[in-house]
């Protein structure tokens, strides 16, 4: 799975201004980053404290409101992995399915699983429930490997 940092910025660029907005350096900051951490899944505050090592005038403000232009333009999107911080990462137009995280309870880090398995399912549901299913979104929680093995 290398090779997702697959923004361009030149449609990046256009799509913001259609919107009136221009790709400026602290936007750019900021996209950088968030590719630059690809699987860290950040918060806005995570993202910022980022940013601001390399753009030491950003305010958080301006963060917020290009993580939110962000995800409107669908570059980047938001994950809720219940531990009540809103996450976020890039959306990876070349992956055909949303991969699945697994949430440790114990030191709360986050692991991706690329490969699908819910092929099965989601036939099932498919044909049970006459539900087209566009996309999915799974999470599993539990402990890790590294926590297992402290006990
Ligand atoms: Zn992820
Ligand atoms: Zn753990």
């Amino acid at each position: 799975m290398e090779q997702s940092n697959t923004i361009d910025f030149n449609v990046l660029k256009e799509e913001l201004k259609q919107k009136g907005y221009k790709l400026t350096p602290q936007r750019r900051a900021i996209v950088d980053t968030i590719i630059d951490n690809e699987g860290e899944h950040l918060t806005t505050e995570e993202i910022y404290d980022e940013v601001k090592k390399n753009c030491p005038e950003i305010g958080l403000a301006t963060v917020y409101r290009t993580i939110i232009l962000l995800e409107e333009l669908g570059v980047i999107c938001k994950l809720d992995l219940n531990d009540g911080c809103s996450r976020y990462e890039l959306v990876r137009k070349n992956e055909g399915h949303r991969h699945h995280h697994l949430v440790c309870n114990e030191c709360k880090g986050v692991i991706e699983v690329q490969d699908d398995l819910l092929d099965e399912l989601e036939e099932e549901v498919e044909r049970s429930y006459g539900f087209q299913i566009l996309d999915h979104s799974v999470k599993f929680f539990g402990i890790c490997r590294k926590c297992q093995s402290k006990k």
